[in-house]
């Protein structure tokens, strides 16, 4: 059933302010300015650009890794010092205890001061949508490395379209809008992941359709599996730190 003809039978059987606004109808569901359309949630903004809005889930706030899990579920390794964590290199990735699939998530990552190494050697590390699906973090200040493997590409596939990058040890900025790919009941991908970011406020990535998930020097085809995955942080070996990370459930109902 198509979703218009969902929506408008939905809206004869439910009253109205009983169907979640966020399920955003296309604007010929509604005649223009209907009042009986639904009202968008009440959501309090943070107090300053980046704060978390009254309805996200917060993954890091500074002061505990309770959120977190290594990939084998026990406790998330990495150092906890003064409302940052730093990756403890070596002990591998880390992954949040809750799956998630289309989402809008903001995370603050800082690169190691004094910057050492080159190209990927130097501040490497990744926030990895649904585990598959790698934003890069690298010290991309003064740093040339392949365009794909710039902080703010998706790795291996796409370059940032600038690169705004502030020195190490300052704190930068993701602001990611992703979309988890779409199986038919055979398995084949009906749409792509596609993943729209801001670095440090400025767009990286506009709304890029992923080839599949990330790998180096390959691409891999998608393969179907779970509708949600955790979100998961890269240990590549390099004292990166990350702090305020929070993500927002996106509906399902506003993908194609
Ligand atoms: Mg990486």
């Amino acid at each position: 059933m198509k979703r218009r003809t969902l929506a408008l039978l939905t809206g004869l059987l439910v009253p109205s302010a009983l169907l979640t606004a966020q399920q955003q109808p296309k604007p010929e569901d509604y005649p223009q300015h209907s009042m009986d359309r639904p009202q968008p949630a009440l959501v309090t903004p943070g107090a300053k650009v980046g704060d978390a809005p009254s309805d996200a889930i917060i993954l890091f706030d500074g002061k505990n890794l309770d959120a977190w899990s290594t990939d084998s579920g026990k406790k998330a390794p990495w150092l906890l010092k003064d409302g940052y964590m730093e990756v403890a290199p070596g002990t591998g990735s880390i992954q949040t205890k809750q799956a998630f699939g289309d989402c809008q998530l903001h995370v603050e990552w800082s690169s190691p001061v004094p910057a050492t190494g080159e190209g990927q050697e130097r501040g490497n590390s990744g926030v990895y949508l649904m585990n598959q699906y790698e934003v890069q973090v690298l010290d991309s200040y003064d740093n040339k490395t392949y365009p794909d493997g710039q902080a703010g590409s998706m790795f291996g596939q796409y370059p940032p379209l600038v690169n705004p990058a502030r020195k190490p040890g300052e704190w930068e900025s993701y602001d990611i809008i992703f979309h988890a790919p779409r199986f038919d009941a055979s398995g084949k991908v009906t749409s792509p992941a596609r993943v729209t970011v801001l670095f440090n406020g400025i767009l990286v990535q506009d709304d890029v359709a992923l080839t599949g998930p990330t790998a180096y020097q390959r691409r891999p085809p998608y393969k179907q599996g779970a509708d949600k995955l955790p979100l998961a942080l890269q240990d590549h070996e390099m004292r990166v730190r990350y702090r305020n990370i929070w993500i927002r459930n996106l509906p399902a109902a506003n993908h194609p």
